[in-house]
């Protein structure tokens, strides 16, 4: 006799990681990572990022206005 373990899909969310708050609607699941819409922003500029439109660079995300800022960083310092 075998039992099917037809139960094992949970309903359970995990909280975002930056706010450690449970997600309500609409999760961003970035590297095995859940986040808020409005907690997943640019490391640089704080703004909101798109999940599908991103950079990762050293473990911190970015947009693509920030990006080069910090990987180029010698060449925007002139002002
Ligand atoms: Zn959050
Ligand atoms: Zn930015």
């Amino acid at each position: 006799m075998s039992e099917v373990k037809s139960r094992n899909v949970k309903k359970v969310t995990p909280p975002c990681v930056v706010c450690k708050k449970p997600i309500m609607g609409t999760v961003i699941l970035v590297d095995s990572k859940n986040y808020h819409e409005k907690c997943f922003v640019c490391y640089g500029c704080q703004r909101r990022l798109k999940p599908i439109d991103f950079f990762k660079f050293e473990g911190n995300y970015y947009c693509g206005d920030c990006l080069p800022k910090i990987t180029m960083p010698t060449a925007l310092q002139d002002k």
